[in-house]
């Protein structure tokens, strides 16, 4: 329909006809391959954020674009009034690769955070009382913009305006020990933790907090939920990025690299926990439709093959020290944190101005919390491609550092 429309024409219409809700970079894409995408001018980008960790295998993925091309020309949608079965074996796929037992599917990560602290309270109430649905969850998090999980999120910005906010929220600081020993207790319903903060800046919880969580939940019968809709699904090269530790969740939720780039979200958890939900607690008309589902399975089946993460960890490792070489020429104080392809880079003030000179030069990344570099390229992305990602970075570090 636009396919004549140049950059210029396109941004200033969409000034007109879309809200004002995102300072958007200049530029449009319209095709991607790979790890690679093209704007409206043809010119072509090296793929190292894929649309914010969703396109994690990269883009058009033949399997995907396959999965969608049947799918489509089956049936797309019938409502939850009746049983699909490729929800029913997206269901099984996910629950006999991680530790739950009964999956929830909807549109997006909100949402399935929003779902899982309903079916926290929900629990809560049914076995302990009415007293019991405080949330914990840290500082520097993010978990939506829904209004509950927009409080969730330990970031005030995210708040401003909103309020009046729900009741019944509050914060610790990550990896602080003590604090989060004192939030914790008998009206606590659940501790919402994202094992790596990504939002926040590629921050990761310390096995020893989160094992702490784990145990005062136990304590206090309150439900541990981590938030995997930005670190799961293969992003740090384990399928879930709790798999890393020795801790287990109560309730995951899930979305973007789930999805493949078709709106997906999904709560996981035990069996004990998800029988708190009964019919007509909770529900979605266009969540776990055929078509997400298929993709859904599609992105499964190309993680889950043979050797899979194998590559992905040895790529990473390939960027992680690529990256921190360049960062130690450049003067640059901090090391890459993060896992798999979840890695972040703190290099200051001048951070923005490099992920600008390096879109200009055909590399994609961004920037979170003004001075943080976040890297989320393509699970699926080549050695020759890292190096040039690291030849377009080192450039521009020279440049804007010297
Ligand atoms: C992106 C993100 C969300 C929100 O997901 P949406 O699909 O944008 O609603 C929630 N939690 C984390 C950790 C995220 O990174």
């Amino acid at each position: 329909m636009f396919e004549n429309l140049s950059t210029d024409e396109i941004i200033s219409r969409g000034k007109e006809a879309l809200m004002n809700t995102y300072n958007r970079f200049p530029m449009a894409l319209t095709k991607g391959e790979g790890s690679w995408v093209w704007d409206v001018d043809g010119k072509r980008y090296l793929d190292f954020l894929t649309g914010i960790a969703v396109n994690s295998l990269g883009h058009s993925h033949p399997k995907v674009v396959e999965a969608i091309r049947r799918q489509a020309g089956e049936l797309l949608h019938t409502s939850n009034l009746y049983w699909i079965p490729n929800q029913v074996a997206l269901a099984e796929l996910l629950i006999a690769n991680s530790f739950a037992d009964k999956a929830f599917f909807c549109n997006s990560g909100g949402e399935a955070n929003e779902g899982a602290l309903k079916l926290a309270r929900k629990y809560a109430k049914k076995n302990y009382g009415t007293h019991k649905y405080e949330v914990v969850s840290l500082t520097n998090s993010f978990h939506g913009r829904t209004l509950a999980t927009l409080t969730a999120t330990g970031q005030p910005k995210y708040h401003k305006g909103y309020e009046p906010l729900p009741v019944g929220f509050s914060y610790v600081a990550l990896n602080d020990l003590e604090a989060l020993q004192s939030a914790v207790n008998q009206n606590t319903a659940a501790v919402l933790i994202e094992p790596i903060q990504g939002e926040g800046g590629i921050h990761p919880a310390t096995e020893e907090f989160l094992q702490k969580a784990r145990e005062l939940c136990d304590r206090h019968n309150a439900l541990l939920i981590f938030d995997e809709v930005q670190c799961g699904v293969g992003r740090t090269g384990k399928l879930f990025s709790y798999q890393w530790s020795g801790v287990t969740p109560d309730i995951m939720t899930l979305a973007k690299a789930l999805s493949g780039g078709v709106s997906i979200g999904a709560i996981m958890a035990t069996a004990k926990v998800a029988a708190a939900f009964e019919p007509g607690d909770h529900g979605t008309t266009i969540g776990g439709n055929p078509l997400a589902m298929a993709v859904g399975c599609a992105v499964l089946d190309v993680m889950l093959a043979d050797g899979f993460f194998e590559g992905v960890l040895e790529r990473s490792e390939y960027l992680r020290q690529g990256l921190d070489k360049l960062a130690a020429k450049h003067g640059v104080e901090g090391r890459v944190r993060g896992q798999g392809m979840m890695l972040g880079l703190t290099v200051g003030e001048k951070a923005p101005q490099i992920v600008d000179e390096c879109r200009k030069n055909g590399l994609l990344i961004n920037c979170v919390g003004g001075k943080t570099f976040r890297f989320l390229p393509p699970l699926t992305v080549e050695q020759g491609e890292i190096d040039e990602a690291l030849a377009i970075m080192e450039e521009n570090f020279s440049k804007v550092l010297g």
